[in-house]
């Protein structure tokens, strides 16, 4: 038995996910790549990297880590890039994309060896939250100004375009690329390919994926681009759950349950964003809140119904909880980290990375 705290990965729902991707590639002519920032636990990188093209990144360690362990096509964008980081990125990466034309200009001549982009901003998007929405006010994601970027055309091949955000609906995706079509057709036509970016949830149950291949491909021949896309979250989507115990009990108006892992340190996007954990089947009369062991007063799981009282020892298991959280876990507390396991194909369980009191130690001097 491995000891809780731990993230699971299951690889036969992460082939669920895999497969829908090459479906997509295959019917739309589209290309994949993983979007590092949202899932890089490089362990399960062999089974990704035969259904998707490559990766892309945001930093230079994640376009590191990407060409090293994953392969294939490697794109690098970066908010802003340092001088004294550019070349080992360059030297990475099979394609870079800038954020701002200033970056481009200040690092072109560099890049002239790879294939160069710059990042548009539709200043439209799918997103409802202020602070992960690209096209917000001021938003310093990208270009908008057409006529800048025509005069700066002779150095690009193509453009990186992210505006969907968690987006389950394809009208809206649709709707959202018609904008961008509108706004953008005198850059596009110019244009060897176009990454629409991640945050389109098509590895979703009922996502219609052959209208979507479709509206992919007409976007592709229309303006005789190839299109890639940069799945994050749709990648790892319900093939992961936090495995944890519990380790007491109370009673404070409602029924308490403290377990061995901590929203802040372990899944902290639902801190960020205020949602609660996924837990299943979530029925019953019992109901509890179940709370994280850091001394944060919020640290709070979320309220889930159980069939009988919570004991001290129980096994919990939130599912979906593979994007956004191992790449954003932390030492807040000195809480353990959860340990990284695997379910392979064949169902059995192997631990591939565990985390102790020098981890801890060394994060910090
Ligand atoms: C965040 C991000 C992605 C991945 O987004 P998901 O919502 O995880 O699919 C892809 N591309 C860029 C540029 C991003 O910033």
């Amino acid at each position: 038995m491995i000891q809780t705290p731990y993230y699971l990965i299951d690889k036969t729902k992460l082939l669920r996910n895999m497969e829908k991707i090459a479906y997509i590639r295959e019917k739309s002519g589209a290309k994949a790549l993983l979007a590092l920032k949202c899932f890089a636990t490089w362990s399960v990188f062999d089974l990704m990297s035969e259904y998707m093209d490559g990766t892309t990144s945001s930093s230079l360690y994640e376009v590191k880590l990407g060409r090293e362990k994953f392969g294939g096509e490697t794109h690098a964008y970066s908010v802003a890039y340092a001088d004294h980081e550019i070349d080992e990125v360059i030297s990475n990466a099979d394609k870079i994309i800038f954020n701002s034309i200033s970056q481009l200009e200040r690092f072109s001549d560099k890049a002239k060896g790879i294939a160069r982009g710059l990042r548009l901003n539709p200043q439209v998007s799918t997103s409802s939250f202020d602070l992960a929405d690209p096209a917000r006010p001021f938003s310093r994601l990208g270009e908008w100004d057409v006529s800048k970027v025509e005069k700066v055309m002779d150095r690009i091949s193509g453009f990186m375009i992210h505006n969907n955000c968690e987006n389950t609906s394809f009208s809206l995706f649709d709707e959202m690329l018609t904008k961008i079509e509108e706004k953008f057709s005198p850059l596009l036509e110019r244009a060897e390919w176009v990454s629409l970016g991640g945050g389109i949830h098509f590895t979703g149950d009922d996502y219609p994926v052959d209208e979507f291949c479709a509206r992919l491909k007409a976007f592709s021949e229309k303006f005789g681009v190839q299109v890639y896309l940069e799945p994050g979250e749709a990648s790892i989507t319900n093939t992961t759950s936090l495995e944890v115990t519990v380790l007491d009990t109370l009673f404070n108006g409602k029924n308490l349950a403290i377990v061995d892992s901590s929203i802040e340190a372990h899944m902290l996007d639902l801190l960020i964003y205020r949602e609660t954990a996924k837990l299943a089947p979530n029925e019953g009369s019992e109901r509890y809140l179940i709370c994280g062991k850091s001394c944060l007063a919020g640290d709070i799981f979320g309220e889930f119904n159980f069939d009988k009282p919570l004991q001290i020892g129980d096994r919990l298991s939130f599912l979906d909880a593979a994007g956004y959280t191992m790449v954003k876990k932390n030492w807040f507390n000195g809480v353990k980290m959860p340990a990284i396991a695997i379910r392979e194909l064949d169902g059995s369980i192997k631990l591939v990375r565990d985390f102790n009191f020098a981890d801890f130690e060394q994060s910090l001097s």
